[in-house]
Parts: C-alpha cells; structure tokens; sequence
C-alpha cells in the first residue's frame, strides 16, 4: 500500500481508484491522528460513508455527493460534517473532493482532503457569543443614551421657566420668589446629581476610574452619611438607628463607598413614610467580608420593577413618598462600585412591608503602626511581628507628628510607640492619640527604657501598658499584642 505522510496532523489526504470493477483507496498515515484509524483500519471501514458521518449531518452530505455524479460539469465538492472518531468523539472536519472522469463521464479517481477544524469552529462559535453579547451590551447603551437624553433635559424646562419669570416679573412677593428660587435649587440639584452618577458609572465600566482602597472605620463612614441626610429624615419623622459597632474596618475608596451608603440610606429614607424606622446594620460576613444591611418598613417594590433593580439598560425612577424626586441611576451605580469592591448587592423586598439592601465589602486587615525614630529598629520589630502574625499589615512612622497624620487617616488597629522620640516624645504622642478618637481611642504600647519609674506610672494612669526597651520581651510581646488583634 502507497501512504504518503501529511507533515500536518490535523489533516489527511486520500485518494480513490476505481478500475476494473475494483476499487483502490489510499491515504496519508494522518488519517489516524485525525480519526483515530490506523491506516489499515481505515482501509477496511467497509460503509465509510455511513460509518464516519454525523447522522444529522448525512443528507447534506449525500446531496452534494449526488451532484457530482449527476453533473458532468461539477468536478469539486467542499463540504463541513462532524465525523465520528474512533472513540466515539465527535468532530467537525472540512473535506475538498476533487474527481476525475473517464470518456464516457464515469467517475474513476477521487482526492480528498479532510481537516480537523473543530478548534476553529468553537473559536468561531466563541467569537459569535462574543458578538452576540456586544450587541446586546450596545442595545443597552443605546436604550441607555435614549432615556438619559430625556432626564437630562427635563429639568431645564424647570429651571428655565422659573428663571425666566423671576428675571421678568416685577410684581412678585419675595415669597413667590423664594418658591422659585427652591424649584431651581431643586431641579439643579436633581441636575447634578445625575450627571455626577453618570460620569461615576461610566468612568467604573469603561475602568477610567482607579478604584483606590483605604483602611476605613465602617461607623464614621456610615455616621457621616447620616448626619448628611438628617434633614430629609427629620422632614418625614424618621428615625434611624445605627448598629454598627467601632472597631470594624473596611477597605475600601472613601468616596466611592460614601456614594453607595448614602444611595441605600436615601432610597430608604424616601421611600418610608412618616413615623418609620429605618435601620443600618453591618457586622462580620465572612473572614473576609463585611456585610452592611440598610432596613426599612416603606412602600417596598412592586413585583414588576423587582428585575429591574441595578441595571442601567433598565433605568427607572418612582418618586418618594413626599414626592422626593430621583434619577433611577443610584443602584446601578452602587451595584458596580460593590463589584469594583470584589463585594456584592442583592435585596428583599416586600410592597407594602419594606426593603432591606444588603451588601459585603472587603474587611482590613489588622494594620499596626510603629513609631521609633531608627529606621532598622522599626525594620526588626516589624518582621518580628509578621512572623507572629501572617496576615497584619505593618506601617510605620519616625516621628509624633508622622504618625498623627497617618492614624487620622488609617486608624491603626495598635500602635507601638518608642518614648524617647524625637520633636515630640512617646507621652505627647501618646495622650494626643487619646485625644484624637475619645470614645474608643486605639491601643498604644509604649517602650521605655530601663529604670524610667516616673514616666513608666505616667503612661500607666493613661491606662497604656509598657514594655521594657532592651529586653522587648518576645514572649511578652506577643501574648499581649494578640488580645488587640481581631
Ligand atoms: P432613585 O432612587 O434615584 O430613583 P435608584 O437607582 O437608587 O434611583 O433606585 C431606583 C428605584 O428603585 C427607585 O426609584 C425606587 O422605585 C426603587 N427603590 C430603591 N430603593 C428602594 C427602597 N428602599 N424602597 C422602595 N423602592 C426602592
């Protein structure tokens, strides 16, 4: 038997010989890594046709088969099947047939070439998903674009309006004029806060906005947004009770975060009704997640809006229940800043009942600020205390008012202080922390040298526990600074 070997693995040649009532079939040794069949095997397939072809895929190929022996003037066939391999899988293959005739238009030769070109038809396929989606993803924006064009003009009819009959009417009362100077505040608040959503969001999906993460205490986040929104809530009656204890911390964009809990706690507030409560829990969700929960006992959401909720390409907007106006971009908003978060957002709803809005946002890690003036001292106790604690974060300062600047910021879970510093010394240091955070100040440890009884009762009646600078005791060390750690 005459096989010529194929240098392409993928692929097979053969060719077909038909003389004398008899007929001789060749092909290349690559037969076997596309169909799995040796050569020989092949050879002795004894209904190829029936046996190789795909079902579904068998009248295709037998109509293009009859075309050719039914039409002198077709020579060439190319056609796509999935064969059956050996073992039973399926592939898809792309097979050219050429064929010859002798004088009296019987087919006597026939070449073929059959390639394995399923990698490429799931590429293929995996490219028309990927169109698919596009377009949908495009279909969105374009409904997106045609909704937004209408809110943001809206308010303009107002703010025109209004102006223009303050700047014409003469005969106004001052408390007309306040009247429609409020409609205007309002309409261009409205205005702003729309727009400022929607730079947000885009710059979020199209990752032209860093997301940059800090060490934040969850209960002044969530403190500052409440004292933001006491007015609307005073306006309704509305209580709001905070639950959220002082020592959690999240990591996470101060601003970003700040946009998220005030949407969840202003939808709240506007859509309860006078009199309500309305609730903001947050508490350990996992060892690596906290989980905030806003509830409230409102008008909740009817069945039909349910799947509309964060997404943009569905924007919608009821108003409140003082016909508090909004812009129905707030939860798509916060919806992808939790995702930038690697968090998540889901809610409960019951109309007439209330809503609760939940969502995770990654804790911080237990950080620990270090203050000593030499650079390698801070380098050995640091190592020192990731070696005791895999996963706290180790900061460190050289001076009093570097390390001031640095707690206002990131709140350290402890600090250790050296007393003997310089511009300012441990003590100072120590009883401005004190001072910085009354209602839970962050533990301080203070080294002191040797002998140092007076300034050692010091630090005590500040309720600061001290370590000895030269021996700094390990085991000591250790056991204590555990009990601060969470
Ligand atoms: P906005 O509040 O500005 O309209 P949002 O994206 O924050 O935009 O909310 C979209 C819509 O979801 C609201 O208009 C309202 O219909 C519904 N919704 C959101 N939060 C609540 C809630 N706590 N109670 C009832 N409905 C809510």
């Amino acid at each position: 038997m005459n096989s010529v070997v194929s240098k392409f693995g993928n692929e097979f040649f053969w060719h077909l010989h038909i003389h004398d009532d008899r007929s001789e079939l060749n092909c290349t040794e690559s037969v076997q890594s596309v169909t799995g069949f040796s050569v020989e095997q092949f050879n002795s397939i004894k209904d190829r046709t029936n046996e190789l072809i795909y079902k579904d895929d068998m009248p295709d190929y037998k109509k293009q088969m009859d075309i050719i022996r039914n039409d002198p003037d077709k020579n060439e066939m190319i056609i796509e099947y999935r064969l059956k391999r050996k073992d039973g899988r399926l592939i898809w293959v792309h097979e050219t047939m050429k064929v010859i005739r002798d004088e009296d238009g019987n087919l006597i030769e026939f070449f073929g070439n059959v390639r394995d070109i399923t990698n490429y038809r799931e590429e293929v396929n995996n490219l028309k998903k990927r169109v698919q989606e596009l377009e949908e993803i495009n279909g969105a924006k374009d409904n997106f674009i045609s909704v937004l064009s209408h809110d943001l003009r809206a308010p303009f009819t107002s703010i025109l309006g209004f102006s223009e009959i303050l700047l014409n009417e003469t005969s106004l009362s001052d408390k007309e004029k306040a009247e429609y100077l409020a409609y205007i505040n309002d309409s261009s608040q409205n205005q702003l806060q729309l727009i400022n959503y929607l730079l947000d969001w885009s710059r979020l999906q199209t990752n032209r906005m860093k997301i940059e993460p800090m060490r934040l205490n969850a209960q002044s986040i969530v403190f500052n947004c409440v004292s933001a929104l006491t007015g609307s809530a005073v306006r309704k009656n509305i209580n709001i009770k905070v639950n959220v204890p002082d020592n959690l911390f999240i990591e996470a964009d101060e601003r970003l975060i700040n946009i998220v809990i005030t949407n969840l706690l202003s939808n709240a507030i506007k859509f309860s009704s006078e009199g309500n409560v309305v609730e903001v829990n947050a508490d350990y969700f996992s060892n690596k997640f906290i989980e905030f929960i806003f509830i409230d006992e409102g008008i909740g959401i009817p069945e039909a809006n349910v799947e509309k909720i964060f997404h943009i390409s569905k924007i919608f907007t009821t108003p409140g229940t003082k016909g508090e106006k909004g812009t129905g971009l707030g939860l798509a908003l916060a919806k992808q800043i939790i995702q930038k978060h690697e968090g998540e957002i889901w809610f409960y709803s019951n109309e007439g009942v209330g809503s609760e809005f939940h969502f995770t946002i990654p804790l911080s890690a237990n950080s620990i600020l270090i203050v000593k003036e030499d650079e390698q001292d801070r380098l050995k106790l640091g190592r020192k205390l990731t070696e005791f604690y895999n996963d706290v974060q180790i900061i460190s300062a050289s001076n009093g008012f570097e390390a001031l600047q640095f707690i206002e910021k990131n709140s350290p879970t402890l600090i250790l202080i050296d007393h003997d510093l310089p511009l300012m010394n441990g003590l100072k240091l120590a009883e401005s922390i004190k001072k910085m955070n009354k209602i839970s100040p962050i533990p301080v440890v203070a080294f002191i040298d040797e002998g140092e009884y007076e300034t050692r009762k010091n630090y005590q009646e500040l309720g600061i526990l001290t370590f000895d600078s030269e021996k700094e005791d390990e085991l000591k060390l250790r056991e204590n600074i555990k009990s601060y750690l969470f």
